[in-house]
């Protein structure tokens, strides 16, 4: 039935109890790569009962069994969630989303575009593979430098790119929300500001538009442009210093990812800034970097083109021009 021919009553049950119950639904997410991401984004997942069924896939098999122990060990205390693992890409087959996190991480004072050989030789030993078996499914790439590898992911796959699309500055964005909060106090959930561009070092932060409860925060009390300019550094940073401290961040992408894969399963249609194959939108085009999508069962839905000052225009050329001398 044509989502037009239902009454209004239909309409608002279908969405709104997709979104309530999604674990009524026989859902899979299958994590390629259990590392410290995959694994870290596989936990919150079964945590939070996201999917019905998630498979750690990799290549070391017993040390999937032995995650998947360890997982199972708490299911007295959970939910529902089945734990199973894979090595084949046969093990595929009715996998809703795909969270793609294998891959080297950087070491310290690495940045993510140093990655780009190693990883990409990863991404094209895994994705065409797998994909035989796993064509209906929507494709989240994780592994950095996540707007090269979602480009490259985009013609391996040959799928539309609104299939296949990157975690991008999805958490540079949350922990830019949570530095401008602790200054202008207030929740960071009620802070609507954006870091678009390359996930990582040409990044850029949208004041221009950033408000709270609809008030441009460049007009707010306690705004100061220093200030700003500090939380966006915090957050373009954090990795750095994270890794420095520990070897490798991974509770904040898990929790990104479980959101993610959460707004697919269920419909949500909320905004996130996804690394997506530009084809015009904001003037660029043959390039992957973030920008606000609404992101639904169908992937990226659409792509939201929010206006841009000068400065920020010129940003995003930079992060373009950056990320275009590695493809
Ligand atoms: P890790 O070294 O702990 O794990 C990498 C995993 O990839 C390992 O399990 C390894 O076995 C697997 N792998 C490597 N080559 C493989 C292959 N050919 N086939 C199958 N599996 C293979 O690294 P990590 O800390 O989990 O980080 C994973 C990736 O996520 C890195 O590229 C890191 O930079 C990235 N990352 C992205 C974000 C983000 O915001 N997008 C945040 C944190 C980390």
């Amino acid at each position: 039935m044509s989502s037009s021919s239902l009454n209004i009553f239909e309409r608002w049950y279908n969405k709104n109890m997709s979104v309530l119950l999604p674990v009524c639904k026989k859902t899979k997410v299958t994590v390629i790569g259990a590392g410290r991401v995959g694994i870290t984004a596989a936990f919150t997942m079964y945590l939070k009962n996201t999917a019905q069924e998630i498979m750690l896939y990799g290549r070391d098999k017993d040390k999937l069994i032995g995650e998947q122990s360890d997982f199972m060990d708490s299911l007295s205390f959970l939910g529902t969630t089945h734990i199973t693992v894979g090595s084949e890409p046969s093990d595929l087959v009715g996998t809703d989303v795909i969270v793609f996190t294998a891959g080297a991480a950087q070491e310290p004072g690495e940045t993510r575009l140093d990655l780009v050989k190693k990883n990409i030789a990863i991404l094209e030993s895994i994705i065409p593979d797998i994909l035989k078996y796993a064509q209906g499914s929507i494709v989240l790439m994780v592994a950095n430098p996540v707007d090269i590898l979602t480009y490259k992911a985009v013609l391996l796959s040959k799928l539309p790119r609104t299939h296949v699309f990157g975690s991008g500055t999805t958490l540079d964005t949350a922990r830019f929300r949570f530095h401008l909060s602790e200054y202008l106090r207030v929740n960071p959930k009620s802070v609507h500001a954006y870091i678009l561009g390359e996930h990582g070092d040409s990044s850029f932060p949208t004041l221009s538009s950033a408000n709270v409860g609809g008030q441009l925060i460049t007009t707010m009390k306690d705004f100061s442009y220093e200030k700003a300019f500090e939380a966006y550094a915090k957050a373009r940073d954090a990795a750095y210093k994270i890794i420095a401290a520990k070897g490798a961040t991974y509770y904040a992408i898990g929790v990104v990812v479980n959101e993610l894969v959460y707004a697919i399963l269920s419909d949500a249609e909320r905004v996130y800034p996804l690394s997506v194959t530009l084809n015009g939108e904001y003037g660029h085009k043959g390039v992957a970097l973030s920008v606000p999508c609404v992101l639904g069962r169908n992937g990226i839905e659409r792509i939201i083109e929010i206006p841009l000052s000068e400065e920020e225009k010129l940003k995003m050329e930079l992060s373009v021009e950056t990320l275009k001398k590695y493809l």
